[in-house]
């Protein structure tokens, strides 16, 4: 039986964002700076269970797609079994991970027999020097190998994403759009955003992604717009003559897209939140813990996502940001 999932804005939820861990093994600079993290209490994280649980709720109400993220999920210990359960659930049509790609090597094969699907690998330079200054950590060279490994195993999608700050990393944006022309990789430029109280975010690190298409159309040629595919996430998508992948922006300042978002947050410490921008979250944790039933469970989600905001301008916002870091959101 197939379900549908609904705001009260019309909007057809279909996507979960689950973050199995606030921990990482790199400190990115507009993430989770060294200055200003503090965990969350070990025991408070949802147990697998209680993700497995809470995903078939979600499922049997209509979401179709989810994506583990964290901090850094391949930190998680067991995560294959995660994905192994999350991959049983009916209903559910893509299971996708975001990672930081410097321990996918070591788990890339047994992540694909577990049923992983799409894998998105975060990267915002191809110099190994400006990696280690943007994540405190000398491992480009494990973030390359695992791309590598990725393609070899054939995950039927791949996705690199760069964030883009001025002064840092707009002197690879070349480089990496090249990885498009090469490789069956979608990369994906993403406006830096201020997230999290501690990040150096100004107006001025921000390059609107429109500078960037001019940038890159000047020296790859004409960059040409695809049809945005229903439910297919806030990226605008271009191919570009000869290329094996495709170039995507996603542009949250310079154009929200409120309007067609289809997704849900789960924290690791099981917080629903109902859009990025906004501090509000709502504790499923409590009634996993307390023997919440199947059904109770659904009525509770199906209730919480009828106060989905409309759009960070509802919340009274005049640009999107909110207080959490977004380790502990899952991007
Ligand atoms: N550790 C994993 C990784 O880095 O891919 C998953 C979690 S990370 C929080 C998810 C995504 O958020 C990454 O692609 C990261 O680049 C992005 N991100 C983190 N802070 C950001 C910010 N201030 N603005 C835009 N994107 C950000
Ligand atoms: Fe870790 Fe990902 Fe945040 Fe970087 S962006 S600090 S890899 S959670």
């Amino acid at each position: 039986m197939s379900s549908i999932l609904t705001d009260k804005y019309n909007r057809n939820i279909t996507y979960l964002r689950l973050s199995v861990t606030d921990r990482c093994n790199l400190r990115c600079r507009y993430c989770m700076p060294q200055s200003s993290f503090s965990w969350m209490p070990a025991e408070n994280i949802l147990s697998f269970e209680e993700v497995t649980r809470l995903c078939a709720s979600f499922c049997r109400l209509g979401i179709k797609k989810i994506r583990l993220t964290g901090g850094e999920p391949l930190v998680r210990r067991g995560i294959t079994r995660l994905v192994e359960k999350i991959n049983e659930l009916e209903g559910l049509e893509e299971i996708c991970m975001t990672t930081n790609g410097t321990l996918l090597s070591t788990y890339a094969r047994e992540l694909k027999d577990a049923g992983l699907t799409h894998i998105n690998i975060s990267l915002d330079t191809l110099d190994p020097r400006t990696y280690a200054s943007i994540t405190g950590s000398d491992v480009f060279s494990r973030v390359w190998d695992s791309i590598m490994m990725a393609l070899e195993l054939g995950f039927p999608k791949i996705k690199i994403n760069s964030v883009v700050i001025k002064g840092v990393t707009d002197s690879d944006i070349l480089d990496l759009a090249r990885l498009a022309l090469k490789y069956p990789v979608d990369v994906r430029f993403i406006e830096f955003m201020p997230v999290g109280d501690s990040i150096p975010w100004s107006p001025d690190s921000l390059i609107p992604n429109s500078q960037i298409k001019n940038i890159l159309e000047a020296d790859l040629g004409e960059l040409t717009q695809l049809p945005h595919a229903k439910g297919a996430g806030p990226a605008a998508l271009y191919s570009v003559s000869g290329a094996h992948g495709r170039i995507g922006f996603i542009s949250p300042l310079s154009h929200h897209f409120c309007g067609t978002c289809n997704r849900l947050r789960v924290t690791a410490d099981g917080k629903l939140r109902l859009c990025l921008f906004s501090d509000r979250e709502i504790d499923l944790k409590t009634p996993l813990r307390n023997g919440l039933d199947g059904q109770e469970m659904d009525t509770l989600l199906r209730n919480a996502v009828n106060s989905k905001p409309e759009g960070y301008m509802s919340l009274g916002k005049l640009n999107p940001s909110c207080h959490k870091k977004m380790s502990s959101i899952g991007g």
